[in-house]
């Protein structure tokens, strides 16, 4: 998730006379399901999923700075789980190449095309950054900021329903899968790749985010939250398809406007239409952001792939029902 600065401003000038201190902080930031029928086993697991963060948060990509080596990794990764999952190019290739960054930088963009003769030419974007800060100031000799909460949780995720829809075909909507670069560096991936699809007159119909799904909640009554709670309806929507409790409402993520600082943002802006941030992180139950600890090692796959699991009758839902019900509030 893009850095968020935020002041203590008041508390701070009370206890110490300080002038205005900004700190930052960390954020960034089935088994149930219609489309699994019976006697069939949850569609991902633990170890595919563990296999696709070990990889995208390893030292070997050096925490895929966009436009490093490290990030091209990460990239030709993605095409190769893409491509052999039925998933195809959206452009003439994946890659979308970036219009407003220095350093040559890809978004990874495929598309599985709906079913229905009519739906098919309403689109969701389905995205996450893939992104992060790179190589940071060492801490105990390590001087890799990994980025496996932040954010090759949420790639892998959208990587798995990528898989899922490309080889299962169950859509009648179709499903855009993009993957952001630079997000790090001011959403500039998303910022593009919205600005370009809206000029060639995309019939978008939302955007659904991931973005920090490697760590579960702790203590809260659902199983994960959206940014821009209020803005829509896409909780209850989502909670009607899970058949459970399973989107909703973090008030913190409201207080830091979480809704502006991460890929949905843009596509709201260009757009207009209900563009959210699916999130399990909370401020209060990961101590690594942006630093070099965000390791793959201290990931949850079980629940990453329970996520997985757990939403793809949601995506399904979303993208099969005979109009479009996620409503702006
Ligand atoms: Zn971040």
């Amino acid at each position: 998730m893009k850095t968020i600065l935020y002041a203590f401003t008041a508390l701070l000038m009370m206890t110490c006379g300080s002038s205005k201190i900004e700190q930052t902080t960390t954020l960034g930031a089935k088994s149930r399901s219609t489309a699994i029928k019976k006697g069939e086993g949850p569609f991902t697991d633990a170890e595919r999923v563990g296999k696709i963060m070990n990889y995208l948060a390893s030292d070997e990509l050096k925490g895929r700075d966009s436009g490093s080596e490290g990030i091209e990794m990460a990239a030709k990764y993605i095409e190769n789980h893409f491509k052999p999952n039925g998933v195809k190019p959206y452009f003439e290739t994946y890659r979308d190449t970036l219009s407003n960054f220095e350093k040559p930088s890809f978004n990874i963009v495929g598309i599985v095309e709906g079913s229905d003769p009519a739906l098919k030419n309403e689109y969701i974007v389905i995205g996450a950054h893939y992104d992060h800060i790179g190589v940071v100031k060492a801490e105990n000799g390590d001087d890799i900021a990994n980025g496996a909460n932040d954010n090759a949780s949420g790639t892998s995720t959208v990587m798995e329903f990528a898989r899922y829809f490309g080889t299962r075909k169950t859509n009648k909507r179709s499903l855009i899968f993009a993957l952001f670069s630079a997000e790090e560096k001011g959403l500039l991936g998303s910022k593009h790749l919205a600005k370009k699809l809206k000029e060639q007159g995309l019939n978008l119909y939302t955007m659904l985010n991931f973005e920090m799904t490697g760590v579960p909640l702790q203590g809260k009554d659902y199983f994960m939250y959206i940014t821009g709670y209020d803005m829509s309806n896409l909780a209850e929507v989502s909670n009607k398809y899970a058949k459970e409790n399973l989107v909703g409402f973090l008030p913190t993520a409201k207080e830091f406007n979480l809704f502006q600082r991460s890929d949905n943002y843009p596509f709201d802006q260009e757009f207009g239409v209900p563009s959210h941030t699916f999130c399990t992180f909370d401020f209060t139950n990961f101590d690594h952001y942006h630093k070099v600890g965000d390791e793959a090692d201290i990931m949850d796959f079980a629940h990453m792939a329970a996520l997985v699991n757990k939403t793809i009758p949601v995506l399904e839902g979303i993208a099969n029902a005979p109009t479009q019900e996620i409503q702006k509030k």
